[in-house]
């Protein structure tokens, strides 16, 4: 298996809970350029997989040697088919898309939050949903038209990645409780997303990861996103945690100290809304917005650049802080039309509380 150069990232690692619960780290190659993990849980009989990676490229075979090192190291061993849960996190296709290739070879109960069920039963509708705002929204953004068709292209792919799938149960309907697991829903980075604690431990999914900020987009292209439903989470995360000894990622390092973690990440967030209120003294787009926050990006970068940007700029003006300068433009035209936004007051005359 091919393993980064990292010494401990996206590498298969054993924890145990205070309750005597077993985890195996599953590592698992989910884009070219992206590792992920999975996690095999064994608790009170149950055999329980959270995530499931892409489904892409090696990510199944990932999986298969995954269940092989997690048999070793437990002395036992343990087929995919014995699986009695998988638990998803989120419905980002790194997490759930490995479900087509393990439905066909367990009977294992499949859970999703209600948010995003939608996502894995009704896939091909999600997509073509999903599509059709994003080319409004590129064009609001101010993205220019050749740049605009490779984005369409690029997200189209994801058509070809995956389809429907059956799903057994909801969180929500089950109390947000299924044996020692508990779940907690924390919408913003996707709708339906829940951290799920067993013990002592937490499974973070995406919505807290140990390095990077967790990836943001605007609701305006889904419901229940956004930066604002994402912080408002993280708070909630910080009240309903209590004392947790570890947190599992689905990307990037474990992460022991899970408080200090969240004010990391809103701090990066605070900093990131102050730089947008200074560019945008001068009326600009959120493709200059992006520009200017992450530079000339290439490839799938430059869709999750305009969407980052677009999230911080709509937090911004959903909260007063920004207004529309060329509303003549909007009243005028049917279509989408690119909007441009400037800082209705100077940042800087007062300390700002931005979140
Ligand atoms: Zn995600
Ligand atoms: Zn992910």
């Amino acid at each position: 298996m091919e393993i980064p150069s990292s010494k401990t990232l996206y590498t298969f690692q054993t924890f145990e809970t205070n309750g005597g619960a077993r985890i195996f780290r599953i590592p698992m190659k989910v884009f070219p350029d992206l590792w992920a993990y999975a996690y095999l849980v064994l608790v009170d009989g149950s055999i329980v997989l959270i995530d499931t990676g892409s489904g892409f490229g090696d990510s199944n075979a990932h999986i298969e040697a995954g269940f092989e090192q997690a048999s070793r190291a437990a002395g036992r061993t343990i087929r995919i088919e014995d699986l009695t849960h998988i638990l998803i996190t989120h419905g980002h296709i790194d997490h759930f898309g490995g479900l087509i290739f393990l439905r066909e070879r367990t009977n294992a109960s499949i859970g999703i939050h209600e948010l995003d069920l939608g996502i894995l039963t009704s896939y091909e509708e999600r997509v073509a949903i999903a599509e059709n705002r994003l080319k409004a929204y590129l064009v609001e953004a101010g993205v220019p038209e050749d740049k605009r068709e490779g984005i369409l292209d690029m997200y189209r792919l994801n058509k070809m990645l995956s389809h429907s799938v059956r799903v057994d149960f909801t969180y929500e309907a089950k109390g947000m409780r299924l044996g020692s697991f508990d779940m907690l829903h924390v919408a913003g980075h996707c709708a339906g997303h829940v951290v799920i604690r067993l013990h002592n431990i937490l499974f973070s999914g995406d919505h807290v990861l140990g390095r990077i900020t967790p990836h943001q987009s605007p609701e305006r292209l889904t419901l229940y996103t956004g930066l604002g439903h994402y912080l408002d989470s993280l708070a909630l995360l910080e009240k309903w945690a209590g004392d947790l000894s570890l947190t599992l990622a689905g990307h990037d390092d474990p992460i022991p100290n899970l408080p200090a973690r969240l004010a990391g990440i809103r701090q990066a967030h605070a900093d990131r809304l102050k730089l947008i209120l200074e560019f945008l003294t001068e009326p600009h787009t959120i493709a200059e917005v992006s520009e200017e926050l992450f530079g000339s990006v290439n490839g799938y970068d430059t869709l999750l650049a305009i969407e980052e940007a677009g999230a911080h700029v709509e937090y911004l003006h959903q909260r007063g802080w920004l207004c529309i300068v060329n509303v003549d433009e909007l009243e005028s035209n049917d279509g989408p039309v690119v909007t441009r936004y400037r800082c209705i007051n100077d940042p800087f005359a007062k300390e700002v509380k931005l979140i």
